[in-house]
């Protein structure tokens, strides 16, 4: 469409004291949106109101990231979904709750510390080290702060939190007193997953498993019957091999069963067991019960009470247990070993295999299980209260509660909620140096440090002693993020407000972290009050690269969220994550579809300025004019178009909504209506007066509907547009303060939308034409001869003299035909031939 030189000759007939339209003729996104969102800032906007009785309030919990400096893709998807509801909510008349937290405590802020500043926590004091930790969070938070007010998302700044200050981590740590006066914490010595390059306990959720390739040995053991062959990835601990076993039914080891065997190099007699767990077709069938070598040794040591024999210690080195190869790194120990039984004669074969090995999900280390005194939160015998609460929560899209539910059930530990950190919330509690006595923080002492502070109590009550010794742990970072929900609703302080905002209405997240942030937060929260945190859970899916490849640096398919910001416009990035795929799945990046995206705001940006200059002497406060039948086609599409998008919000199908609007105002306003009114708007046409003016009708109400059903999905373009909308007449507020559109049904009108619909496809027929030769729309045609049905056909003769000015003919011909036939035919001697049929 070509609007921009008809501008000028539209709407002459600007009342007095009516001003030009502000906005610039190109639609440029760097400069338009940096000031929209100044201005949304300065203006408050989007802030929470708490003294705000009147309208319902909508709480969204959104998960705190780690400051990591960096906000990718993944992170841009994210938060456009929690702003498209937000925003959305927000029109809907919804006193928005959309705070913006920082999980700051944690794994990753310290192996970067340590890598940035090249040290070693342990080289350094913990108030050293949490000072740096705290100064390269700040600034952190500051960048991705930047790149979060670049995308437009509409979060409460006056909401922001950060785990790590100490307003917020007292109440981490009045949680854990109020858990473990419940009975629900212990401590205790039980084997954990544990990873040696970051020396600290990790819970099952931060293990990621990776296919690795491995050597698999066959070791001799010798026994009275001869000798016994298992077949193992990790010879390194045969030094902690506490017992061998097959399974029941294995026939070629029944008479060893019962028996005992020596364990090479170390000389220590171990038993042989049978038990149903063994795979009896894997490697010889017979397998080492080492402490602990896996998950499942741990169940045997447990269920055989085995002996424990402490192989390695919290880096990873192997221990004075281990004989000769104390001092020595895993790595080292295999080949020392591995060397060693060769020399003893004790190695069969060996061969290459691929198997599953758990990582540290931060530096990658392969993870051990070690044996250490930990905190844990009874969290297995609360699976089914959370499988039941996971059921009554609406979860969007509907399988990604199954991924909760297997979660919950495959855990066969408790939580591991201590950490052997430096930057983290501290245990508050104590321990009487004499007598071991606990000796938990008072609530009125939080928050506090007992590695540096002591106890405000003056005696131990069991001995009176005055000695203790602070807990030197912190807590597992999901300690501190799964309360948010609560520290959000104004607990413990405000209960009135907490009545009102939990559980959060939203709690929207990536696929990724269910088995996380879904998982802790829910048992957190029934821990502590009985019920789940949320009522929905809008899970979204990951970004993968054009390539279709997870995106990721290493693999040359990663995008920076600013370069696209920078290149296209917010707006444009925030289409392509609404448009982009459903919710819940998986959406690659394509830069076409960002591209597409700028298009279409172009496209919008150019038909609101053509529509903006028709409508100077518009008064949208006179009556409803007498509609033409293209008006009310148009008005019955634009009413359909508000339902479908209402709905696909009501359930975050921000695809359907946003592809809806998109294809209505490209093609049924822009294409057809616009190019069809033309005429119409025309002032000083004989046309003038009422068919005027119901354009106008049609158009102003048309643009006012699209813009608010866009402003969820790009809020910079249709605030700018809306207001100019909007700027000589009595509402001039911010769309986004605005109501969302209700569908007028008195305007819904199928009749007028077949109808219409003939007219304007004979008419883009035409214009498809016209443009085959190469012809001006403007091209005068003399003659022109249609045939269509009969129904069809008469529809068109009550509207030949629209269809005469809109194409430019002098004549019209129609003729019925039989169904199938159909066609425009234009006049032979211009040169035109038979068209497609329609
Ligand atoms: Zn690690
Ligand atoms: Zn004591």
């Amino acid at each position: 469409m070509k609007t921009d030189t008809k501008m000028s000759t539209l709407g002459t007939d600007k009342k007095a004291g009516q001003s030009d339209m502000r906005l610039p003729p190109r639609y440029e996104q760097s400069t338009l949106e940096a000031s929209w969102q100044k201005s949304w800032e300065q203006a408050h906007i989007y802030r929470y109101d708490p003294e705000d009785r009147s309208r319902p309030t909508y709480s969204i919990d959104t998960p705190p990231p780690y400051p990591s400096g960096e906000f990718h893709m993944g992170n841009a998807l994210n938060w456009c979904y929690f702003d498209f509801v937000a925003r959305y909510k927000r029109m809907r008349g919804h006193n928005v709750h959309f705070p913006q937290g920082w999980d700051c405590h944690g794994l990753p802020t310290e192996v970067r510390a340590e890598r940035t500043f090249n040290i070693r926590k342990r080289d350094v004091s913990v108030e050293k080290f949490r000072e740096i930790c705290v100064k390269l969070t700040t600034e952190y938070i500051e960048k991705m702060k930047a790149a979060m007010q670049s995308m437009g998302y509409s979060i409460d700044w006056d909401l922001e939190y950060r785990t790590m200050d100490p307003e917020y981590y007292k109440l981490t740590q009045l949680s854990f007193l109020q858990l473990l006066k419940r009975g629900l914490l212990y401590r205790g010595e039980h084997p954990v997953n544990w990873c040696p390059r970051c020396e600290t306990a990790i819970a099952e959720a931060e293990v990621e498993y990776v296919q690795s390739e491995g050597t698999l040995i066959d070791i001799h053991f010798s026994t009275e019957k001869g000798d016994l062959i298992v077949a193992t990835s990790r010879p390194e601990f045969v030094p902690a091999c506490v017992a061998l076993a097959v399974n029941p039914t294995d026939g070629r080891y029944a008479e060893y069963v019962g028996k005992e065997a020596m364990v090479p190099l170390v000389n220590r007699r171990i038993p042989i067991l049978k038990d149903e767990l063994v795979d009896a077709g894997f490697g010889s069938g017979v397998v080492m019960i080492c402490t602990f070598g896996d998950k499942t040794d741990v169940r045997w040591q447990h269920k055989y009470d085995l002996p424990v024999v402490k192989l390695l210690d919290a880096q990873g080195k192997l221990t004075q247990e281990a004989g000769k190869y104390a001092g020595l790194s895993i790595h080292q120990a295999r080949k020392a070993i591995v060397d060693d039984l060769r020399s003893a004669s004790k190695v069969g074969g060996s061969r290459t295999i691929s198997r599953e090995i758990g990582t540290c999900w931060r530096c990658h280390t392969p993870v051990e299980i070690l044996s250490t005194p930990q905190w844990f939160m009874k969290t297995k015998e609360m699976t089914d209260q959370i499988v039941e609460w996971t059921n009554r929560v609406n979860w969007v899209p509907d399988f990604s509660k199954n991924r909760m539910i297997e979660w919950a059930k495959s855990l066969d530990w408790d939580w591991v909620i201590s950490r052997q950190r430096l930057f983290g919330t501290p245990i508050p509690v104590w321990c009487c140096r004499r007598c071991g006595e606990m000796l938990p923080a008072k609530d009125e002492w939080l928050p506090v440090d007992p590695r540096s502070q002591p106890p405000r109590a003056g005696a131990c009550e069991s001995c009176g002693s005055t000695e203790f010794v602070g807990d030197q742990d912190v807590m597992d970072t999901w300690m501190d993020s799964s309360i948010t929900c609560a520290v959000h609703a104004g607990w413990p302080n405000r209960l009135e407000e907490f009545k009102r905002l939990f559980p959060a209405d939203l709690q929207p997240n990536g696929l990724d972290i269910i088995r996380t942030w879904d998982y802790y937060l829910m048992a957190r929260h029934l821990a502590l009050f009985g019920k789940a945190p949320y009522k929905t859970v809008l899970v979204n899916g990951m970004v993968r690269g054009a390539d279709g490849r997870m995106m990721h640096k290493s693999y040359g398919n990663y995008v920076e969220v600013t370069e696209a910001i920078t290149k296209y416009g917010a707006d444009s990035v925030r289409q392509w994550a609404a448009a982009g795929g459903s919710t819940g799945y998986d959406i690659p990046y394509r830069w076409a579809d960002v591209e597409h995206g700028r298009k279409f705001l172009t496209k919008l940006w150019n038909a609101a300025r053509l529509i903006l200059s028709s409508l100077q002497d518009y008064d949208p406060a006179l009556p409803t004019p007498k509609l033409d039948l293209l008006d009310r086609w148009l008005l019955s599409k634009l009413n359909n178009l508000v339902k479908t998008s209402t709905n696909a919000f009501e359930s975050f199908q921000f695809s359907v909504a946003t592809e809806a609007t998109r294809n209505f105002t490209w093609h049924d306003l822009c294409d057809q209506y616009l190019e069809a009114v033309k005429y119409r708007l025309y002032a000083g046409h004989p046309q003038d007066g009422e068919n005027r003016r119901s354009a106008q009708f049609t158009l102003f109400h048309t643009l006012d509907v699209i813009l608010r059903l866009l402003a969820p999905i790009c809020p910079h373009i249709t605030d700018a547009l809306y207001r100019e909308l909007w700027s000589s007449r009595p509402k001039s507020k911010s769309i986004h303060s605005d109501a969302w559109p209700v569908p007028n049904e008195a305007l819904i009108d199928q009749e007028s939308e077949k109808k219409g619909a003939i007219v304007v496809r004979v008419i883009s027929e035409i214009r498809r034409v016209k443009s085959e030769k190469r012809l001006s729309m403007k091209a005068p045609i003399k003659r022109l001869k249609v045939e269509l049905e009969e129904d069809a056909a008469s529809v068109l003769r009550d509207h030949v003299d629209a269809i005469r000015q809109i194409a430019v003919v002098e004549q019209i011909e129609i003729v019925p035909v039989k169904r199938g036939t159909s066609g425009v035919f234009l006049q032979k001697d211009m040169d035109f031939e038979l068209s497609a049929e329609f």
